[in-house]
């Protein structure tokens, strides 16, 4: 496969180039080989793509809705159509095995362009009776809208924020991260042949400094930001400064209950997709596994004979389950939290090392005997690395669960219903599963409490995000006025 883009940048419907731009290689991180060598957007892209955004808003704002939902939903369409050359490409660009991509990546984000293709034309105000007078509202887009992405999802992310923003008829620049920039440049592909106008979706390239010249730009009304917490942090200072909306899909360090009760094979099923799926590198999962002590043993037991399941090798071998890191680096920050693991005294179960040779594999690595106050059951590791914790009570269980900054997703795992719901309930989490793990149906809200992030993507919720309300007042009588 031709993994080098025609260009970098995607800017007013063309691929576009500017060799100026800081150097972003491209690596593959199976095998550690450069895929593809791109640039990141100098401000003269940058200015360009801001500009195409603003120049092409007010137009597509014109256009019918259901014209506008037609052009997402053919997109949407094109994108099943081509699904293997783009999990492919998906493969490429994080590593994650195409067992995975084939059906979680293009896919997903097909499903948020056919959800909000097929909503656009719903997007309505109302009208408000008031005696004789009445008001109405419109429900308008917010204009520029700019999306910042993560590596571990690419062409999802920059999906679930262009299908909500282009269905309220906004328009959008996305920077990829610069360690998975190639998938967004397909989507941006795919959406103009659907039909998308010039201008509506830019993709522009780089690295941090790159998103943070795009968040203060004036021109700019709205961020979207999947990231880091600290990331989070400074663009939402930066958004703030300008008063600009936002969303922000930070990160998490989220609990599962695995209560007595629970169906085991279920349970470790839930724990095995809350922890390695992705290699672990996905921000909703379920770290912090909390185990009731009658369950324990059958269920570490049960756990590593399930993990010796697990295939590594070349991800674009549709037998292989489990992939590399996405880069070098990731795998050495979560080597690093393995061995403050170990010396804080948890114990070592399964898993822990690199793998040797090319590539940025790491085993995946199960501690139990975890406590609350340790570095790996506090901070968020973005890595296959599961911690065991034990707890007796249900209070108890709750209380611990909550006592973290976070609050992205939250599991249980039990067969009473009462107490399913009343955990669900009581967990300070955005999405919360029942007998589940990391479901992420484009149907339902996704995001955070807490530090995890502010708004919601997915889901009608998303359409808040990206459009704003007016209120228009009408009289129906004389006008009065004291003089
Ligand atoms: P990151 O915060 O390092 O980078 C995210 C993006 O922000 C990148 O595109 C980066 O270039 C950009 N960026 C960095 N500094 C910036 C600045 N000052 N201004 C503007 N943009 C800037 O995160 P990452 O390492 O790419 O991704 C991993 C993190 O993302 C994890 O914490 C994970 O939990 C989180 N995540 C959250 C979700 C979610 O939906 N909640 C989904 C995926 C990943």
């Amino acid at each position: 496969m031709q993994t080098q883009p025609t260009a970098s940048h995607f800017v007013n419907g063309e691929y576009v180039e500017d060799t100026a731009g800081e150097v972003i290689d491209v690596i593959y991180p199976a095998t550690g080989e450069v895929i593809a060598t791109l640039h990141a957007a100098t401000p003269a892209i940058v200015d360009q793509a801001l500009n195409a955004a603003k120049a092409a808003q007010k137009e597509w704002a014109g256009w019918s809705p259901t014209e506008r939902g037609r052009v997402l939903r053919r997109a949407a369409y094109m994108i099943r159509d081509r699904n293997h050359d783009l999990s492919v490409l998906e493969t490429y660009d994080t590593g994650k095995p195409y067992q995975e991509t084939s059906v979680a990546d293009a896919t997903s984000g097909a499903d948020a362009l056919e959800y909000f293709g097929g909503l656009a034309a719903s997007i309505t105000g109302e009208h408000i009776p008031l005696g004789g007078d009445f008001v109405y509202t419109r429900r308008e887009p917010l204009g520029v809208c700019v999306g910042i992405g993560a590596w571990n999802y690419p062409t999802q992310i920059a999906c679930w924020k262009a299908a909500p923003a282009l269905a309220c008829g906004n328009a959008m620049v996305f920077k990829p991260s610069e360690t998975t920039p190639l998938c967004a440049l397909k989507v941006a592909e795919i959406l103009h042949e659907a039909g998308l106008p010039a201008g509506l979706f830019n993709v522009v390239q780089g690295y941090g400094a790159v998103g943070a010249s795009l968040i203060s730009d004036p021109r700019v009304d709205k961020v979207s930001l999947t990231g880091s917490v600290p990331t989070g942090r400074k663009v939402y200072a930066a958004a703030a400064e300008g008063l600009r909306h936002v969303t922000m899909e930070l990160g998490g360090k989220s609990p599962l209950v695995i209560f007595d009760d629970a169906n085991l094979e279920n349970a470790v099923s839930g724990a095995i997709m809350a922890n390695f799926y992705s290699t672990g590198q996905v921000c909703s999962n379920g770290t912090r596994v909390f185990v009731q002590g009658g369950i324990k043993e059958a269920f570490l037991e049960r756990l590593v004979t399930r993990l010796a399941n697990v295939k590594m090798g070349d991800p674009q071998d549709p037998e292989v389950n489990f992939g590399p890191m996405a880069s070098e680096r990731q795998r050495d920050i979560v080597e690093g939290f393995i061995e403050k693991g170990v010396a804080e005294g948890a114990r070592l179960v399964t898993g822990g090392k690199r793998v040797e040779g090319p590539g940025s594999f790491l085993e995946p690595t199960v501690f139990a005997n975890v406590t609350d106050d340790m570095t790996i059951a506090r901070d968020e590791i973005f890595g296959p690395v599961m911690s065991v914790l034990d707890f007796e009570t249900e209070e108890e269980a709750l209380a611990r669960a909550n006592a973290t900054e976070f609050g992205l997703s939250a599991g249980v795992f039990t067969s009473d219903l009462t107490r399913a719901h009343r955990m669900a309930a009581g967990f300070e989490a955005g999405t919360c599963f029942i007998n589940s793990y990391n479901d992420a149906p484009v149907e339902a809200p996704f995001g955070g409490m807490k530090l995890s992030g502010v708004g919601r993507e997915n889901s009608k919720a998303a359409i808040e995000h990206y459009s704003q309300i007016k209120s228009i007042y009408v009289r129906m009588s004389e006008m009065e006025a004291p003089f």
